[in-house]
Parts: structure tokens; C-alpha cells; sequence
């Protein structure tokens, strides 16, 4: 049985390592996904089945396990299906909570003791751990989904919270300490608090990271849900679990750095500095004096249809609008004229890491088509006309050139270098950082107004006529 059961877990692993690699292209995601599900349903199964503790008990509760697991299965197939692409960080950060909340309470219940582990002061660190870091993560990604979700739009920020988070963190250190120095057969109700406390440090963890870094947050958020995992498995001896948390939590730290790099910031600042140096969301300096250029839709046809080059760059309007599609089309109209048409990936452009790529698979367009900002940027100025499809943030000027600017320093896509630029938007309306876009009244580009599935829609069918 225990053979069994390690081999189930070995096999699980083989599954998770297969579906990460499948996962790094979108041509191959959704396999990945399939396959890492099943590898999963395979651990679940088997220790439901195959697990026998050193007392030689067996699981047991089947109903109790059955039960919820029917109901997670419906709630999250439900979820899964009726959640719009747009709000899918939301899920993403509801997942990541919920993933910490149960290893936060894995360590509740299992303290203090019943520990396959022999050093029990190594046990009982793993189950405070998985307390910590578990209830970090579910407190942390319900804030991360209200500010996704647009329920708290303010980056708050208590006076001091650098100092009053360091002290929470001294507390629930101090707190760890002195649990694991208690008897440890009387459990005290502090371990309680110690959660509590750790639910605290969650929220005013993530309630001032603000402007545009919410990105890096949802990827540490996912990365700590791993952690919490790897050590709720250390709690239960049980391979899986560790093995999974610890590709979780160790690929949740690459995006971070990934995310991090993306943005020019380094981890450090993102967590322990506000974004702008305090001025939160709509900082930056503002435009009072000048006016933006509008053209038809003919006139963009035109231009578009008798170009050499043409780069699309997709934002988060282009998920709003659900315009992958109507945009694949034009691209392929305008192909038929021998223009050269490729796609400009920003790495925090939409609403989680890879939004647009996922959004363009799905839309069939060649990945090849898909260029990283590094590759694109010094094709910009041999490039006639950029299209910007609900993009703002990810081209704003600003980041190159306005310290005042909350996303000074970000890595932007340099579109103002290429002949002309169209933008399309519904209004001069900010994007997530909530700060104005320079690029919108500069000479060499002109607005086209509208929804952009049916701005697209509507440039394709201009660019039939000819
Ligand atoms: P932005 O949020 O900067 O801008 C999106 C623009 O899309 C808005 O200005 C909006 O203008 C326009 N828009 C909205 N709906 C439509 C529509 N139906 N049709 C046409 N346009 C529309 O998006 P970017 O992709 O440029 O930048 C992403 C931002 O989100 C960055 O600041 C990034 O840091 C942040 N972020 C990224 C995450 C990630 O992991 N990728 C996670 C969390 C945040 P209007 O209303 O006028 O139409």
C-alpha cells in the first residue's frame, strides 16, 4: 500500500512537472491544464485511498470528504464557467486565498501535536508556519480581490505602516517563539491570536501597494499559497503536497521576479514603498493645455490598408471588449494586402501575467505574431502605424519621462517612436494607474473613440471594400 501510495505521489509529480512546462506557451496550456488536474485528482485519490498513518489508521470520513469535495467541484465549475475573462484575476486571486486558508487551517486543527514528524519542535514550526503564511495569503487575496474588483479603489495607507507591518511581523515571530517553547500538550488560546495577527499583517500587507503593482502581488500572493501548502504537507508527512506546494511556491516566485523585472522595480520597493512615493493612484503630472487629434474610421482604414508595417498593441480594453477575434480578422484582412502585421506583448498589459496571450490564442493568432516588448521596441521606428486596442498604461510615455509619475520607471512599449500611432478607446478616461496618457496628445497620434470590438469590427469591414 505504501509502495502504492508513493508511486501515486511520483507519478502526481511527473503530471504537475509536464503540466508547468505545457503551461509556459498558450498553444499547449490547455493540455497542461488537463494534465496537471488529472495529476492532481491522482494525489487526492490515492491518499484518500492508499494513506495509512503509522497507527495504521486509514483516512475514514469518506462522506465528509466526498461531500466537500462535491461541493468545491460544483462551486468551482460553476465559478469557472460564468466568470468573464476580465475578472478572471479576481478568480485568480480568490483561488490563492482560498488555497492559503486551508493550510492555515490544516495547522489549527492539527495543533498541537499528532505529528508523524519525530522532532516535534520541527513539526510544530511547520504547523505554525502553515498558520502564518496560510492566513497571510487567504487575508491578503481577499484585498487583492476587492482592489481587482474595483470594491476598494484607494491605496490605503495607515501613517507608519512600514513600521506598523515590521512590528507585526516582530510579534507574530516573537508569538511562533514563545508557542513552541510552551508545553506543548496544554495548547494556549494564543495560537489563535497568532492567527489573527497573521490575518491582520494580510490586509495592511497589500492595502498600500497601489498603482500599477498589483500585478507583482498576485504573483507573490500565489507563490505564498504554495508555501503555505508545502508546509501543511510537512504537517501530514505527505509527498504530494510538499512536492506541489513547493512547485507553487517556487514557480510563484519566478513570476514575481518576472513580474518585478517587467516593471523596472525590485521587490523591496514594491512592498515597502507606495507606488509614486505615496501619491497613489492619479499622481503624476496632468495635461491642462492641449488637445487630442480624431480620426474617422475611413481615414484609419485607409491608412492601415496601405502600410507596410503594422504593430497591434493589445491592453486590458481589448479583454473588456472581448476583441481578440474582430482584431485576428483585421490582421489576417490586412495580411491579404501584404502588410507585414505583428502583435506587441507588454508583460503587465491586461489584468494577470500573460492576459493577452491567452486572449489572442484563444483567438488563433500565430504565437509566432507575438513579440516581447524587449524584441518590439527597437522595431517601432521602421514600424508606418502602431494600434493601440485599449492599451494605457503599458504605453504611457510618462514611464520614461515623469519622475512625478506613479509608473515612473516602468518598462513601457515605445510606440510615439513609430510613423503614427491610432489609439482605440471608448474615452480620454484613465487606465489602472489612473493617470493621463501624454501619448494621447502627442502630434503623431490620433484617437479613434469606441468600443473596441466594435471599432475592429468595423475597420475590418472598411478594409473589405477595397
Ligand atoms: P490600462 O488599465 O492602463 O488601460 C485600459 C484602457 O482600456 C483604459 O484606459 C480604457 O479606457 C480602455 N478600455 C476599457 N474598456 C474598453 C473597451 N470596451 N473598448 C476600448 N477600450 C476600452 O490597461 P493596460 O493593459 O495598458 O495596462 C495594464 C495595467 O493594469 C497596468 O497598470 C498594470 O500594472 C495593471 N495590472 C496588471 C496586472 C497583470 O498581471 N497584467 C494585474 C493587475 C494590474 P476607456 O475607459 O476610455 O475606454
Amino acid at each position: 500500500m505504501e509502495f502504492l501510495l508513493e508511486i501515486s505521489y511520483l507519478v502526481a509529480t511527473v503530471f504537475f512537472i509536464i503540466c508547468l512546462k505545457m503551461l509556459s506557451s498558450p498553444e499547449t496550456a490547455r493540455k497542461g491544464n488537463v494534465i496537471g488536474g488529472i495529476g492532481m485528482a491522482m494525489a487526492v485519490v490515492a491518499t484518500m485511498f492508499l494513506y495509512k498513518s503509522p497507527e495504521g489508521k486509514t483516512v475514514g470520513n469518506y462522506i465528509w470528504i466526498i461531500a466537500a469535495m462535491a461541493v468545491g467541484t460544483v462551486t468551482g465549475l460553476l465559478s469557472a464557467k460564468k466568470v468573464k475573462m476580465t475578472a478572471m484575476p479576481q478568480m485568480v486571486a480568490i483561488f490563492n486565498g482560498m488555497g492559503g486558508a486551508c493550510s492555515a487551517l490544516i495547522g489549527l486543527v492539527e495543533f498541537p501535536g499528532s505529528l508523524d514528524d519525530p522532532s516535534k519542535t520541527v513539526g510544530l514550526s511547520a504547523i505554525f508556519a502553515s498558520i502564518i503564511v496560510g492566513s497571510v495569503t487567504f487575508s491578503g487575496s481577499l484585498i487583492a480581490y476587492a482592489k481587482l474588483n474595483g470594491n476598494i479603489k484607494k491605496d490605503i495607507r495607515l501613517p507608519y505602516y512600514n513600521v506598523l507591518n515590521t512590528l507585526l511581523i516582530i510579534v507574530i515571530l516573537g508569538l511562533m517563539v514563545c508557542l513552541l517553547l510552551h508545553n506543548i500538550d496544554n495548547p494556549p488560546p494564543w495560537i489563535y491570536l497568532l492567527t489573527v495577527i497573521s490575518l491582520i499583517y494580510g490586509v495592511l500587507f497589500v492595502f498600500p501597494i497601489g498603482g500599477a503593482d498589483m500585478p507583482v502581488v498576485i504573483a507573490w500572493l500565489n507563490s505564498l499559497s504554495g508555501i503555505a501548502a508545502m508546509f501543511a504537507g510537512y504537517i501530514y508527512g505527505n509527498l504530494g503536497m510538499i512536492v506541489c506546494g513547493i512547485l507553487v511556491g517556487a514557480s510563484g516566485i519566478i513570476l514575481t521576479v518576472a513580474m518585478c523585472n517587467a516593471m523596472n522595480r525590485s521587490l523591496v520597493n514594491v512592498f515597502f514603498t507606495a507606488f509614486g512615493g505615496g501619491g497613489g493612484r492619479g499622481s503624476g503630472s496632468t495635461i491642462t493645455d492641449k488637445t487630442v487629434k480624431e480620426i474617422s474610421m475611413s481615414d484609419s482604414a485607409v491608412l492601415l490598408y496601405y502600410s507596410k508595417s503594422v504593430v497591434m498593441v493589445p491592453g486590458y480594453g481589448l479583454a473588456v471588449a472581448q476583441a481578440q477575434h474582430a482584431l485576428h480578422e483585421l490582421e489576417t484582412l490586412l495580411e491579404k494586402n501584404g502588410v507585414d502585421v505583428t502583435y506587441a506583448i507588454h508583460p503587465v498589459a491586461g489584468r494577470m501575467p500573460g492576459h493577452m496571450n491567452v486572449l489572442l490564442a484563444e483567438a488563433k493568432v500565430e504565437y509566432d505574431k507575438l513579440i516581447e516588448m524587449d524584441t518590439i521596441n527597437p522595431r517601432f521606428p521602421n514600424t508606418d502605424v502602431v494600434i493601440v486596442v485599449g492599451a494605457n498604461d503599458v504605453v504611457n510615455p510618462a514611464a520614461n519621462t515623469d519622475p512625478s509619475s506613479p509608473i515612473y520607471g516602468m518598462p513601457i512599449l515605445e510606440v510615439n517612436k513609430a510613423g503614427k500611432v491610432i489609439v482605440i478607446k471608448r474615452s480620454m478616461a484613465a487606465g489602472y494607474a489612473g493617470i493621463e496618457n501624454h501619448l494621447f496628445y502627442d502630434t503623431k497620434t490620433s484617437m479613434l473613440f469606441g468600443d473596441a470590438k466594435k471599432v475592429i469590427s468595423g475597420l475590418a469591414e472598411e478594409v473589405k471594400k477595397f
